[in-house]
């Protein structure tokens, strides 16, 4: 058995790393009209960073970030639009990166859904199942 992510604190037997895990959700998700350019995406991705701050180097202000986003997302006061003009001003503004070795804000253990239970995801559930993650990654957050 491998060790567990040290970002998400996954424990899985697979030989995929985290990210490649990421890449095959990312082909789930090209089969499904419109996803890619959409909420769905931002999901997924959102996601992802937030259980990876280390590996993505995020500081721990885009990692919070994230997570609000999610939430304005998920409660309809933000739309794709929104979230990108958001992601833009936080990269010219210097706040997204983080030196190799920056901390992580949330503990692995903190997560109850994780890439691989996303990964269950076939083109005709994605959205629902990156939605699902989505919420669950801002009532993790939040606790
Ligand atoms: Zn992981």
């Amino acid at each position: 058995m491998s060790a567990p992510c040290p970002d998400c604190g996954l424990h899985d037997e697979g030989t995929l790393t985290c990210r490649e895990r990421l890449n095959s959700l990312l082909f789930i998700e090209a089969e499904v009209p419109g996803a890619a350019r959409g909420l769905p995406h931002f999901y997924a991705v959102a996601c992802f960073n937030v259980q990876h701050q280390r590996t993505m180097k995020l500081t721990d202000a885009a990692v919070q970030q994230a997570v609000t986003s999610l939430d304005d997302a998920l409660a309809g006061r933000v739309t794709i639009q929104d979230l990108l003009r958001r992601g833009r001003h936080l990269s010219r503004a210097g706040t997204l990166t983080a030196v190799p070795g920056t901390g992580t804000l949330f503990a692995p253990e903190r997560w109850s859904m994780r890439i691989t239970d996303a990964l269950g995801a076939t083109p005709a559930t994605y959205v629902d199942i990156v939605t699902a993650w989505a919420r669950q990654v801002v009532a993790d957050a939040v606790d």
